[in-house]
């Protein structure tokens, strides 16, 4: 049975991302930092409805040391990794002048070193399995920026530095890594700003925002996928 560590899996895009991974024959491991019921009712959910061995580990991924014992912990229950979902992202928006030094590096060190932490940790795990596809999940603000977002756009922007880098370094592992952008939809991130809401829904040709089941399903599809690295997907529907 294949294996996905989704970072940030309690609600949001990487709830629905276990549901639909676990629906097609995963094992998940539902990573979280906060949110411990929402977690472990998730896992219930996978474990009722899709019988697969899915399990919640709590791990701050901006903090390498958590991070690693989450590794052991995947390691010692999955014994193999094939999938990597960095999903866990925050944000703080303020205007670049009236942003705090705190508020920059905390959405830095989730967003950004979070996902250094995840690939490093857990790809000596993906190799021993036999290679895998880690999917990074960035943000039409990190190719476009967004004023009131910079350290957010800053941090979502250097994913797709980082995936295009990793993509090279670890093909010799017989590694993918893919970006996505998965528009702007409605979960308790996308719900904080209502004005940008509207506004991305003014932008779409389709006069629309992204639903996180279509980003969802199209992670799996690229989950599955064996000759596609080093690449960045937009699932949006503005083309400004
Ligand atoms: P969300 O509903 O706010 O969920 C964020 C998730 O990240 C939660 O599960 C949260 O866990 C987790 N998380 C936060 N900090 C963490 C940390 N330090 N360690 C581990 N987990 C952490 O957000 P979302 O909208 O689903 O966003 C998911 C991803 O899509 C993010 O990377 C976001 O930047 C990106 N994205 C979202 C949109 C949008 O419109 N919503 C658009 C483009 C890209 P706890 O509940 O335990 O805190």
């Amino acid at each position: 049975m294949p294996v996905a560590l989704i970072t940030g899996a309690s609600r949001g895009l990487g709830k629905q991302t276990a549901l639909a991974l676990s629906a097609h024959g995963y094992s998940v491991a539902v990573n979280y930092v906060s949110s411990h019921k929402e977690a472990a009712n998730l896992v219930k959910t996978l474990l009722k409805t899709m019988g697969n061995s899915s399990i919640a580990f709590k791990a701050d991924v901006g903090d390498i040391t958590q991070v690693r014992a989450m590794a052991e912990e995947i390691q010692k229950t999955f014994g193999k990794l094939d999938v990597i979902i960095n999903n866990a992202g925050i944000t703080k928006d303020n205007l670049l002048l009236k942003q705090t030094e705190d508020e920059w590096d905390s959405i830095i060190r989730t967003n950004l070193k979070g996902c250094f932490n995840i690939i490093s940790a857990l790809s000596p795990l993906m190799i021993q399995s036999g290679g895998g596809n880690i999917i990074n999940i960035s943000s039409y603000s990190g190719m476009k920026g967004k004023a009131g977002q910079s350290a957010y756009s800053a941090s979502k922007a250097a994913i797709l530095g980082l995936t295009v880098s990793a993509a090279q370094e670890l093909s010799r592992y017989n590694i993918r890594v893919n970006a996505i952008l998965p528009g702007y939809m409605m979960t308790e991130m996308g719900l904080k700003a209502q004005k940008a809401a509207e506004k991305a829904k003014d932008e779409s040709i389709l006069k629309k925002l992204s639903e996180p089941k279509d980003a969802a399903d199209f992670i799996v599809y690229l989950a599955t996928t064996k000759n596609i690295s080093g690449q960045v997907f937009s699932l949006d529907s503005r083309i400004g």
